[in-house]
């Protein structure tokens, strides 16, 4: 062990409080004034928020929610997905993704992903398609969209619906001029706001987006029991409510959300341009490619030699490094009935062992992105 070091810069690996003092007055006028109104569940701030968002997103209908898992369980229950069912979904992703499809009774059918991107593997999808398939899951993983075309042209002819998981890529968008926004492109589009999103709550919220009026108007009911008027249900939902502070607070930062996705972005190219200049790229470090339109790097996630010593090495230095995801879904415990072995899927087995995400968020100085590469450096160089 090095015990030269000297000492270096601690970089927290979120600055949440940061991000609140940039709205902090706009926050607090509007807690109060909630707070004095007595209308604490759904509202007009959450219709106000709709509106804001399915404008942002280009999309007919943003429905607020109570988190992102929940806006994943509500589209497939909005689709009738259940027993008996097929749901494919990319191995390599956070646990909501398949999770949703688990609790609805319904099979989680796991593919790959492209190795460059970390987003589904089309191809496999194609290969998995069965007469149950009802759904497809692509994932906008660290904030890119998946590889949307190819993916709708290969489903769409089989009647399966293309729910996509844009938790980590609110704001992201397809390159050209046709281009759509990501959770605006699929059937269904479901957007997390937990706190360290791009986007991010105080608390746990969530939207469904669709361009579909019949789903929104059932999705929108499933949201409330499933009631149609005051204590009378036609279908069985739950309670997937968001409240009007978190609107409020989600309105307030949506102005700003473009320029905070551009400051991760800046950041992203510096990292890039440090790696290389310290001599990281590419023996020891791989650096994430924008592939797929604008990339909006909810994580900036490097592939690298020796990543658990690496992991130490940062930790020690107090550098805030996280790796999304260490265990693919398909060897979770909870998933073994479905029978999968190391080997299945290789390249999000890889993925696995290699990944480290680094420090992200707009409020991120140059001092603490040069702490961080220095540290680095200083692993691969001893
Ligand atoms: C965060 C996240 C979710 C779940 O969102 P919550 O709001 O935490 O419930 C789902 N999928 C992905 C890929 C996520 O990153």
């Amino acid at each position: 062990m090095d015990t030269t070091q000297t000492t270096t810069t601690p970089v927290p690996p979120l600055n949440l409080a940061a991000n609140f003092g940039q709205v902090r007055d706009e926050v607090l006028a509007e807690l109060t004034a909630i707070c004095e109104s007595g209308y604490y569940v759904l509202g007009p701030k959450v219709v106000a928020f709709e509106e804001a968002l399915s404008a942002y997103c280009g999309c007919n209908h943003a429905l607020g929610v109570s988190s992102g898992t929940d806006a994943l369980l509500l589209a497939m229950m909005t689709l009738g997905i259940g027993r008996g069912d097929e749901v494919i979904v990319p191995t390599f992703t956070f646990f909501a993704t398949a999770g949703c499809v688990a609790r609805l009774g319904a099979r989680p059918v796991f593919c790959d992903i492209d190795p460059e991107t970390y987003n589904l593997d089309v191809g496999q999808v194609e290969e998995k398609l069965t007469t149950r398939t009802k759904a497809v899951i692509p994932v906008h993983l660290y904030g890119q969209i998946a590889d949307m075309r190819p993916l709708l042209n290969a489903v769409n002819r089989h009647g399966v619906a293309v729910i996509e998981d844009a938790a980590q890529a609110i704001g992201a968008r397809e390159s050209g001029p046709e281009g759509k926004m990501a959770g605006a492109i699929g059937t269904f589009g479901c957007i997390s706001f937990y706190p360290t999103k791009n986007l991010g709550a105080i608390g746990d919220a969530g939207a469904l987006l669709t361009n579909d009026a019949k789903l929104h108007e059932k999705a929108t009911k499933l949201r409330l029991h499933g009631e149609t008027s005051r204590y009378r249900h036609t279908l069985v939902g739950g309670n997937f409510r968001i409240d009007p502070l978190q609107a409020a607070i989600l309105t307030i930062k949506l102005k700003r959300l473009d320029q905070w996705n551009e400051q991760r972005r800046r950041h992203a190219a510096r990292y890039g341009e440090l790696l290389e200049q310290a001599g990281m790229v590419p023996e020891h470090v791989r650096l994430p490619r924008e592939i797929n339109g604008t990339h909006v790097y909810h994580q900036y996630v490097v592939r690298v030699a020796r990543r658990d010593d690496l992991f130490k090495h940062m930790q020690e230095r107090k550098i805030g490094v996280g790796i999304y995801y260490p265990i693919p879904l398909h060897l979770q415990e909870c998933f073994a009935y479905l029978g999968h072995k190391p080997g299945d899927f290789p390249h999000a087995e890889k993925a696995a062992d290699e990944v480290l995400g680094l420090p992200m968020y707009p409020e991120l100085t140059e001092t603490q992105q040069d702490a961080v590469v220095e540290a680095i450096a200083a692993f691969y160089r001893r």
